[in-house]
């Protein structure tokens, strides 16, 4: 059966024991049930009540506070609270339930005076409209009692299933609006990707039709000045020169845009091998030495420092792809840095890892920039930053062949002071 709990508030002793015997009387006690069935030998029907009443009992306003206060504590609240007017010497009844209802609004009251220091009116005024209040005039009638304590049971239990419903659905409603929220913060997310994608896109495009014009002018109009009978010999070497190393640009971007193309639809294969690493990065540093002579940079310190010497220490990896991806960590170096180094090699981390790195003493990267560099036609776009063309490629197919090869890539820079692109290797293919 429910339990509910009732408080009866009054300084008059056998107020209390009438309570007791009204609102205790229906309950199916078993022990008087069986002594009635060996006594008589019938079966008395007890009715069920919907409610099994737990009476507590306080003689003065001060008492209930405390015990109201506990009994939320104890998670079983009071529904109902039968209250007496004059209680001396302690607060009266209208104060102690205006105590009460500060903290605990909920609870059903009931006035219970044979006569009173207060009138209806002034009791209602004080507590404004409200159905939680009710009174009744001592003597009382044990059926008005019954009848009113269960009604007013119920009608709290009501109330208290509403606010839990409602409480409920004020969480559910809370917990929706974050979903919500949180969509709404993903989508914006997605959007804000995709237009930059879709802005990087166009720059790409942009780059990608001026550093195509811009050999095809040259080897075009050079091929055209050749033409020219009186040409000297002098200027025929020159020219040739040009168109050569524009065709060279012109095949580097074509052979990019392949390259990232395969490694975009994952049909980039790798063949490793075994080869000596110092042998493999001196034929670089050859090749580097005629990068810094044809881009007039000789003035350029370029250094290789391996982390073994000798040609003994071999790896396993692709040869020509390890080659790409310094050669393009080399080529950025060698577009950003005006004057002072360019430091290429490796360290050896333990018996497994490689750490390569290509440093320079060139413009910078702008902190912020550090990780979007990698994406797919990122550019740098700070105004500090001297647009150097090319097409945002060249770090997208680096990160993609590290990661090919076993290894990370990332940069530590400092604008104005330069940039070391770093990438791990593993020694041995398994
Ligand atoms: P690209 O050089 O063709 O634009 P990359 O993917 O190689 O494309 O480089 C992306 C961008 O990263 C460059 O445009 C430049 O802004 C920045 N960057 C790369 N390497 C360096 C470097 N060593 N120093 C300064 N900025 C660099």
């Amino acid at each position: 059966m429910n339990k509910r709990r009732l408080l009866i508030v009054d300084d008059n002793e056998s107020i209390h024991e009438d309570f007791n015997k009204i609102l205790t009387d229906n309950l199916p006690n078993k022990n008087i049930e069986q002594i009635e069935d060996i006594l008589f030998g019938v079966k008395i029907k007890v009715k069920p009540s919907l409610y099994e009443y737990v009476i507590d009992h306080a003689f003065q306003g001060e008492e209930a506070i405390v015990m109201v206060e506990n009994s939320e504590k104890e998670d079983f609240a009071y529904s109902v609270i039968y209250m007496d007017v004059r209680m001396p010497p302690g607060i009266d009844g209208v104060q102690t339930i205006e105590k009460i209802w500060e903290k605990y609004p909920h609870i059903e009251m009931v006035i219970c005076s044979a006569y009173s220091d207060y009138s209806w009116d002034k009791i209602l005024e004080k507590f404004g409209p409200t159905d939680k209040l009710l009174f009744i005039k001592k003597p009382f009638n044990t059926i008005v009692i019954k009848q009113l304590t269960l009604s007013l049971v119920t009608k709290w239990d009501i109330a208290k299933k509403n606010r839990e419903y409602m409480d409920y659905l004020e969480k559910q409603v809370d917990e929706r609006t974050q979903e919500l929220k949180q969509l709404l913060k993903h989508m914006t997310e997605l959007k804000e990707k995709a237009e930059q994608s879709e802005m990087q896109k166009s720059v790409f495009l942009a780059n990608m039709s001026h550093e195509i014009r811009t050999p095809m002018n040259a080897i075009l109009g050079f091929s055209e000045l050749l033409e020219n009978e009186d040409l000297s010999e002098e200027l025929k070497v020159k020219f040739l020169h040009y168109i050569n190393s524009n065709g060279m640009s012109l095949l580097n971007l074509i052979n990019d845009i392949i390259c990232n193309a395969k490694i975009e639809s994952g049909v980039l294969d790798v063949f490793f091998e075994n080869f000596s690493l110092n042998q493999m990065l001196e034929e670089l540093k050859e090749i580097f030495l005629i990068n810094l002579l044809a881009s007039n940079k000789e003035h350029l310190q370029l250094k290789l420092m391996t982390g073994t010497t000798g040609n003994n220490f071999c790896i396993d990896s692709d040869r020509e792809r390890l080659k790409q991806v310094i050669s393009n960590l080399f080529t950025n170096a060698l577009k950003f840095t005006e004057s002072g180094s360019i430091e290429f090699g490796y360290t050896i981390l333990d018996e497994n890892w490689i750490e390569f790195y290509v440093k320079d003493t060139g413009i910078g990267i702008p902190e912020d920039d550090a990780d979007f560099i990698f994406d797919r036609y990122a550019q740098v776009s700070s105004s500090k930053i001297i647009n150097k063309n090319g097409t945002g490629l060249g770090l997208t197919i680096s990160k993609n062949l590290v990661e090919l090869l076993g290894g990370k890539i990332w940069v530590r820079s400092k604008l104005t002071e330069g940039s070391t692109f770093y990438f791990t290797h593993p020694v041995y293919h398994k």
